[in-house]
């Protein structure tokens, strides 16, 4: 961690070290400021809700997190090592979905190419509702139609 650190020019500090060691030991992939406060809480490390915000806000600058938005959803962050990627969100449970279109990639090149623009990022993310969020969904409506 302190390596990882010390590489992105950050200084060293403990609450730096145990949260960025939070972010890639953890299985989720997205994480909101309030997510890790309450993951770093639950594990015993006494971290107030400003100093995460604060140490994202300095670990985003120094590249090794990407911040996020989506529609109506507080700023999500993740780790700043995955190849380039766009999302699927669910609109009733908040699951978040990387995925990765070559083709769509190769589209939105050659739309940016015709316009006569080069790319430096894009993002591109779809709403909707998770296989389980729709499943829930149509048994509702099954019930509200007998
Ligand atoms: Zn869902
Ligand atoms: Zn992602």
């Amino acid at each position: 961690m302190q390596a990882v650190l010390k590489d992105s020019g950050l200084k060293i500090t403990t609450q730096r070290c145990k949260l960025l060691e939070f972010l890639t030991q953890v299985d989720e992939q997205h994480f909101t400021v309030e997510n890790i406060y309450q993951g770093l809480n639950a594990r015993g490390e006494a971290i107030g809700l400003n100093s995460v915000y604060r140490i994202m806000t300095h670990f985003e600058r120094a590249g090794l997190v990407v911040r996020r938005l989506f529609e109506s959803e507080s700023a999500v962050y993740e780790l700043n090592n995955k190849p380039r990627h766009d999302h699927l969100l669910c609109l009733t449970c908040g699951k978040l979905i990387d995925f990765i279109d070559p083709l769509i990639e190769l589209r939105l090149g050659l739309a940016a190419e015709h316009h006569g623009m080069s790319i430096h990022h894009h993002s591109l993310n779809m709403y909707g509702y998770c296989f389980n969020c729709q499943h829930a969904l149509d048994k509702k409506s099954d019930k509200q139609k007998t």
